[in-house]
């Protein structure tokens, strides 16, 4: 099975990244707790590549969720006086208070990290986003449209051309795992 992507080259240096680089699996662990790690496509000096960065702004998203979910658990718990404790209801409210728990989590972590986003392969502070724009092709079977991104490698003052290239899926994700301050951890022989 392959899936579209592009390899994002600079028509100066010829340094080449994809923008699959973000593709696959990636959890921080907080005690013991596995959350997603939000990130986008970024360029890493360091790794002198394409490499996902973390991403920290869902933070108006995040409150404005919280003042909803905090609404919904009052209305249940106005109605729990006059219903019986039905299943249905303590499956909905597990519910709800897990998705309290994951957003007032990853609220204070943006609170603690924004402005500290990492690179996710080697962990360096200098990545950026590419803020590019990437087209998006019309046909992968003929004529693949080559196309300027905007995007200026940093440094060198190239800029990244956008070229179609279909990239075979592994039937293996192995899984990234991260402490809260964006740290891989080494997780040997988990394979
Ligand atoms: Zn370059
Ligand atoms: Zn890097």
């Amino acid at each position: 099975m392959s899936m579209p992507c592009m390899t994002l080259e600079c028509d100066k240096c010829g340094a080449t990244g994809s923008t699959s680089a973000t593709w696959g699996e990636y959890a921080y662990i907080d005690g013991g707790e596995e959350y997603s790690v939000n990130r986008i496509l970024g360029w890493c000096p360091d790794c002198a590549n394409c490499v996902p960065l973390e991403e920290f702004g869902d933070e108006e998203r995040l409150i404005t969720g919280l003042m909803e979910a905090v609404q919904d658990t009052g209305g249940y718990l106005r109605k729990r006086i006059v219903l019986f404790l039905s299943k249905s209801s303590v499956q909905r409210r597990n519910y709800t208070l897990n998705k309290l728990e994951e957003m007032t989590w990853r609220l204070s972590l943006i609170r603690e990290r924004k402005g500290t986003e990492k690179c996710l392969r080697c962990g360096s502070s200098n990545a950026q986003e590419f803020s590019g724009g990437i087209p998006v092709h019309k046909s992968w079977s003929h004529d693949p449209d080559i196309a300027a991104t905007g995007f200026k490698h940093p440094g060198c003052g190239g800029e990244f051309i956008a070229i179609p290239n279909p990239v075979r899926l592994s039937l293996v994700i192995t899984p990234n795992y991260y402490t809260v301050d964006g740290d891989r951890i080494i997780t040997e022989g988990r394979d």
